[in-house]
C-alpha cells in the first residue's frame, strides 16, 4: 500500500488524521498502531526521531522515558529550560510514529524497516509542509538518511546543514535549517567515543544560537 500525499488546511486536521492512521496493520507490519507524537501550529523547530518505544505509547508522548531525559538534558545544555520548555517550542515526531516492537531475540527496539518508513512519510511530509520548520533537528542515523542522504553521522554531528547539504558556517541565509543529532537511546553506543561526543558538544552550542535565530525569524 503506498502513502499517500495529502495537503492539510491545519495541525489539528493533520493531527486528527495522523492518530487514526492504521496503514501498517493493514500492510502486516504491526499487529497494533499507536501513532506518537505531539505540536502544535506555530512552532518553528521539528524534531524527527526514529520511532516511538513501548513507554512513549503508554504516556501517548515522544521521548517520554530515558532516551527522552538524556535528550532533555542535552537541549537544557541547549537553553531550553526543561522538559516542558522543549515541547512547548518543538514539534516532535519520528520517522515511523507508532512502536515497531522489540528487536527479534535481542535488546532494544526494532528498526523500522525501508517500507515502514516510505508508509509514514507522508505524515511528516504533510508536517513539513504544514509548519514550514525554520529548524530542523534530525536525531538518529535513520533520520539523518531522510534529510542528509548517505551520509554518517559522525561526518555531520557538529555542522549545520541546507536542505541541500551545504554546510553553514554563519548565521543563516534561509530556512529550512537542518542540525543532525545522534540518537540519546542508551543502546546507542556511538557517545562512547570522546571525539564524537566533543561532536555532540559542539552540536549543542550551535543549536543554542539557531534556536534563537529560528525563533526570531519573521519567515
Ligand atoms: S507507523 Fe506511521 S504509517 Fe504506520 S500505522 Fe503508524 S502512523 Fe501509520
Amino acid at each position: 500500500m503506498a502513502a499517500i500525499p495529502m495537503a492539510y488546511a491545519s495541525v489539528a486536521a493533520l493531527q486528527h488524521d495522523h492518530r487514526a492512521c492504521r496503514r501498517c496493520v493493514v500492510a502486516g507490519y504491526l499487529d497494533l498502531a499507536h501513532p506518537v507524537f505531539s505540536g502544535r501550529a506555530g512552532q518553528r523547530i521539528l524534531l524527527v526521531g526514529q520511532a516511538p518505544g513501548p513507554y512513549e505509547v503508554d504516556a501517548n508522548r515522544p521521548f517520554a522515558a530515558r532516551a527522552g531525559r538524556q535528550l532533555m538534558r542535552w537541549m537544557e545544555r541547549a537553553g531550553f529550560s526543561g522538559d516542558e520548555d522543549v515541547r512547548q517550542r518543538m514539534y516532535m515526531t519520528a520517522m515511523t510514529t507508532c512502536f515497531p516492537g522489540r528487536r527479534p531475540g535481542g535488546q532494544g527496539d526494532r528498526r523500522p524497516s525501508a517500507r515502514e518508513v516510505a508508509l509514514c512519510s507522508s505524515w511528516l511530509d504533510a508536517v513539513l509542509e504544514l509548519l514550514r520548520p525554520r529548524l530542523i533537528l534530525p536525531v538518529g542515523s535513520l533520520a539523518l538518511e531522510r534529510f542528509l542522504p548517505h551520509r554518517r553521522l559522525d561526518q555531520v554531528v557538529g555542522e549545520a546543514y541546507t536542505q541541500t547539504g551545504e554546510v553553514i558556517v554563519a548565521t543563516p541565509s534561509a530556512a529550512p535549517v537542518l542540525l543532525p543529532l545522534p540518537h540519546p537511546s542508551g543502546q546507542s553506543r556511538w557517545l562512547n567515543d570522546r571525539t564524537q561526543s566533543a561532536l555532540l558538544d559542539r552540536a549543542l552550542l550551535r543549536l543554542h544560537e539557531l534556536v534563537r535565530w529560528a525563533e526570531s525569524s519573521e519567515n
